[in-house]
């Protein structure tokens, strides 16, 4: 079983990763694991795409495939993966193609764990942290019991500007525009499987399992 798993921050890909990792004892490959390894084992693409970062380039997508190829090849791939992260862009969705074709494999599903927008946004901006001793809070899913104050110390809680609405809506408009061409490509290939990722999580999962299990048939 051949998978890319995709989803926009805060849609909750992370958790479904390790759920599908545990369940169908599959690599879990996401593109900055695969670079930590293949430069801390000195492969060839590995060597390249540190010269590129030592001199503070961009890593070009010749040797971003030639390190996923590197990695699809080693043996713990051979009955299946589960991609994180990538492709990114439409070229490395084109060279990933090429390359399983070359490796005799294809895609079999894409998983896009699907949430509105403004779920997102409720989600993502909802992070709160105590000034005093740093516990972490959510206005929804892990309010404190007296609203901006800390459970643990009565300390004031505040929002990290990372998480303020402005740059939130941008990280996710950088996204969803970045993956729109991508998620159509699979599309047209019939090979997109939206989930709603707006159930609860155990009910993602069993989505997510339905798909996956249907395949293995
Ligand atoms: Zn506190």
């Amino acid at each position: 079983m051949n998978i890319i798993l995709t989803g926009l921050p805060g849609a909750g890909k992370g958790t479904q990763g390790e759920r599908i990792v545990e369940e169908f004892g599959i690599p879990h490959i996401s593109t900055g694991d695969m670079f930590r390894a293949a430069i801390k084992e000195e492969t060839e693409m590995g060597k390249q795409a540190k010269s590129y970062m030592d001199q503070g380039l961009l890593v070009p997508d010749e040797v971003v495939i030639g390190i996923v190829k590197e990695r699809l090849g080693k043996a713990d791939c051979e009955k299946g993966f589960m991609l994180d992260g990538f492709p990114r862009t439409m070229a490395q969705a084109e060279a990933l193609d090429a390359t399983l074709a070359e490796l005799g494999r294809s895609i079999d599903h894409v998983i896009n764990i699907d949430v509105d927008r403004s779920i997102l946004m409720e989600r993502l901006t909802g992070r709160r942290i105590c000034k005093n001793c740093g516990a972490t809070y959510h206005v929804i899913f892990n309010p404190p019991s007296q609203e901006g104050i800390c459970d643990k110390c009565g300390g004031e809680l505040y929002q990290r500007d990372d998480d303020n609405e402005a740059t939130v809506a941008t990280r996710l408009d950088v996204n969803i525009e970045q993956s729109a061409p991508i998620l159509k490509y699979y599309n047209e290939k019939g090979l997109l499987r939206n989930i709603n990722g707006q159930q609860d999580i155990n009910k993602v999962f069993e989505d997510v399992a339905q798909v996956l299990r249907g395949q293995a048939q």
